[in-house]
């Protein structure tokens, strides 16, 4: 059996530690290497609450690459790093697959021009739980039928970026399925949200959350809700393996699971 050779950025991360168990876990994979700016020289299994593997954290990604010459590399670092490490991995040829969010419509075109120039394939995907993907192709069902929408996001206190690459991508795909924006007043209070694509999304953090979204549509007499929740971050494992067995077989760069589901 083909073993695919990973390697984790963002490693001791919250999700990076997801990551590192759930590819310790599978058959045909293999954790060669681990990449966090915090926790160095720690074994990366013994960080995500395992017996000890032998994959130190380290501190630099194109030296562990060097290193370790893996297969796949899988982002799930942090809005203002995700973008550099994604360049210096398909610069070395490595496929990836990038969970981290915050990149913006113009990064994603730089990525699909570097992707081209290498060679290398490159899967982003602002949510890897399968109900999520789901949920967005719902709500563009329903853009066609509704006048307005609006999207709630709610997430755990300790996340950076607002709002979530998910509601970002789900306005736009919403936007594009033609539905009209949510209903606008001559000067928007803050209150009334964040408008992408011209549908306010509005921005929830409290402690106890992890992440969840609600599309809402309203039409005359009737209105339309649309929710997702991931209730423990385990919940984005089965795509974020599926992503890993799948990127070498992509072309260039594609945007969204869906494209290897
Ligand atoms: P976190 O803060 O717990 O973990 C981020 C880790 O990245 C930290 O350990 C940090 O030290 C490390 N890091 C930051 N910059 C780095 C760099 N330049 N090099 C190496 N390591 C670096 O955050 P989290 O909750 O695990 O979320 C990580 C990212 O994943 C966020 O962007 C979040 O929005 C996103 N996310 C995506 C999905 C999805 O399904 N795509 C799901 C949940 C979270």
């Amino acid at each position: 059996m083909e073993w695919i050779r990973v390697l984790v950025a963002g490693a001791a991360g919250r999700m990076g530690r997801e990551v590192v168990r759930a590819v310790c876990g599978q058959e045909d994979m293999e954790l060669v290497g681990a990449v966090d700016r915090a926790r160095v020289g720690e074994d990366a299994a013994r960080v995500a609450g395992m017996e000890v593997t032998s994959v130190p954290i380290a501190a630099s990604l194109s030296d562990t690459i060097a290193q370790t010459s893996p297969d796949v590399a899988v982002d799930f670092t942090l809005p203002d790093s995700v973008m550099g490490n994604v360049e210096t991995a398909l610069r070395a040829k490595v496929a990836c697959v990038v969970g981290a969010t915050g990149l913006t419509p113009a990064d994603l075109e730089d990525l699909g021009a570097l992707c081209q120039e290498m060679k290398t394939p490159c899967l982003v995907a602002p949510n890897f739980a399968i109900g999520a993907v789901l949920m967005m192709r719902f709500a563009v069902e329903a853009a066609r039928h509704f006048d307005a929408a609006e999207i709630i996001e709610l997430h755990h206190a300790g996340k950076v970026d607002a709002p979530s690459g998910t509601a970002l991508r789900t306005a736009r795909m919403i936007a594009e399925a033609s539905c009209g924006a949510g209903v606008p007043t001559p000067a928007e209070p803050p209150a009334r949200g964040q408008r992408e694509a011209g549908i306010p999304i509005h921005s929830v953090r409290l402690p106890g959350l992890v992440a969840h979204q609600e599309v809402i549509f309203g039409a005359v007499g009737q209105t339309l809700t649309i929710r997702h929740d991931s209730i423990s971050r385990e919940s984005f494992m089965p795509g974020v393996l599926l992503a890993i067995r799948k990127v070498r077989g992509l072309k260039g760069l594609v945007v969204g699971l869906e494209g290897v589901m």
